[in-house]
């Protein structure tokens, strides 16, 4: 009889449970948040990206300038932190309390961002090859001038004919 006026009387009382997404939600102090990485603070060491476990974080890098780009995907991200626990530079990455980002919309999906991880390594490889191949060019380059060198000053301390 008591749990029938109880369901009666639940009737007419408010939900205990918050109506998420029509109203907001609790967020915790400790929530983790979405990565917010601030360039101007990275020194591009790649901790980051090697500390991640899901690889949700990977940089690219530019052929010919040698410049890494940051890429985050927060659909791979499984929020454990050990990216921003890793990073040596304060305040180049962190973890934050918003639950939603303006940038997340335009952000790969899953599919989208094995390519772009796949074309990211590629880019670094790319990089580390031309930089290889510039090095071996220039070190060809000094060799042949300092055997060009060394045969003319051969050349120049010939003893030349008495007449
Ligand atoms: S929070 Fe964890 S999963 Fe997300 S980017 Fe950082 S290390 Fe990777
Ligand atoms: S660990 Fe920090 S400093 Fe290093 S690349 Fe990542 S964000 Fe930049």
């Amino acid at each position: 009889m008591k749990s029938f006026f109880n369901a009666i009387g639940n009737l007419f009382r408010k939900p205990v449970t918050t109506p998420f997404p029509a109203a907001p939600t609790y967020i915790p102090d400790d929530y983790r948040g979405l990565i917010v990485f601030e360039e101007s603070l990275c020194i591009w060491c790649r901790k980051c990206e090697m500390a991640c476990p899901p690889g949700a974080i990977v940089f690219s890098q530019d052929i010919e300038t040698g410049k890494q780009e940051y890429h985050y995907s927060p659909y791979v991200c499984i929020y454990c932190q050990e990216c921003v626990r890793a990073c040596p530079a304060p305040g180049a990455l962190l973890q934050s309390a918003e639950p939603g980002h303006p940038g997340l919309k335009e952000q790969n999906l899953n599919n989208g961002w094995n390519k772009l991880f796949d074309d990211a390594l590629e880019s670094r490889a790319a990089y580390a090859a031309e930089k290889k191949r510039k090095q071996a060019e220039e070190k060809a380059k000094k060799e042949a001038e300092a055997k060009a060198a060394a045969a003319k000053a051969n050349e120049d301390n010939k003893p030349t004919d008495q007449v």
